[in-house]
């Protein structure tokens, strides 16, 4: 059975099976509820069907169907679900429910982000593009760390799993892989009021990367420069300070300590 690879649905189909068996190792998914997101021709899928407790794996282009009713019908805790990931209620899915997948790069981003708002969704085992694993990993002072480096980290336990080359693919992409595993904190430093505080503040932060963390929340919150100069004073830090500067536990201080009316 031949499938012509669809570039608008970021087909790029592994066949490595070392690697596809690493990926469902890390994932520690023994017993477990799965979700996987665009099984493709199901070579992730049938690690996966034999490990979890269930498997319930969305995917969005009905073509590939013919490859994978068999292993359906194989796995009966299998059950593939022919929708748009991004347009999946997952609310009534298993509430310990956990992502293994080698995701659609096109939406890695939007994926991440409804893995962290969806409560039944506990931990992430992906394989992403390299430039987004670095950004996930990313210490401070260096380019790729930003406000999703700051965010993501604040929410979950990120872990690196192993690089993949870009020449082990199908139709070979144009950059290269990592696998990560994100697993939510089971307690998180702040209240939910604090938290949205956390979140707008860690975006305007990083908001236009050449400028000044002052000059960045003053223009977000009109707030005068003095003001937040003395702010950033008492936490010991320059007025010349720059977001890409702070570590995840500076911005959750400044959020405790904030009284500027956000
Ligand atoms: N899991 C397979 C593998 O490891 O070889 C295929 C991975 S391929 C990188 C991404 C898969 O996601 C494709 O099968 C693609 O059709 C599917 N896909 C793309 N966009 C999707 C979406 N919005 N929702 C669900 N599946 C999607």
């Amino acid at each position: 059975m031949t499938h012509r690879a669809k570039k608008r649905f970021g087909q790029n189909f592994l066949k490595d099976s070392n690697i596809l068996k690493k990926i469902v190792q890390a994932a520690n998914i023994k017993q477990k509820n799965v979700v996987e997101i665009g099984p493709g021709k199901g070579a992730l899928t049938a690690f996966l069907a034999e490990e979890a407790l269930t498997v319930i794996a969305y995917e969005i282009d009905t073509s590939l169907k013919r490859h994978l009713d068999p292993l359906q019908e194989e796995h009966p805790n299998l059950n593939i679900v022919y929708q748009d990931f991004m347009k999946a209620d997952l609310t009534s899915i298993k509430p310990d429910s956990h992502i293994v997948a080698n995701v659609p790069y096109y939406i890695t981003t939007p994926i991440i982000f409804k893995f962290l708002e969806t409560d039944t969704l506990q931990s992430a085992t992906m394989m992403i593009q390299k430039e987004v694993q670095e950004r996930l990993n990313a210490v401070p002072n260096t380019k790729a760390y930003n406000h999703l480096t700051v965010t993501i980290s604040y929410l979950t336990e990120i872990k690196k799993v192993m690089d993949v080359k870009r020449h082990l693919f199908t139709p070979r992409p144009n950059v290269d892989s990592a696998v990560v595993q994100l697993i939510k904190k089971e307690t998180r430093e702040l209240a939910p009021d604090q938290e949205a505080r956390f979140f707008e503040l860690v975006r305007a932060a990083f908001k236009q990367k050449r400028k000044t963390l002052i000059n960045n929340w003053h223009e977000a919150f009109q707030i005068d420069k003095e003001t937040l100069k003395a702010y950033l004073l008492s936490y010991h830090l320059s007025e010349h300070v720059r977001a890409e500067q702070l570590p995840l536990e500076k911005y959750i201080e400044l959020t405790k300590g904030w009284v500027y009316g956000l």
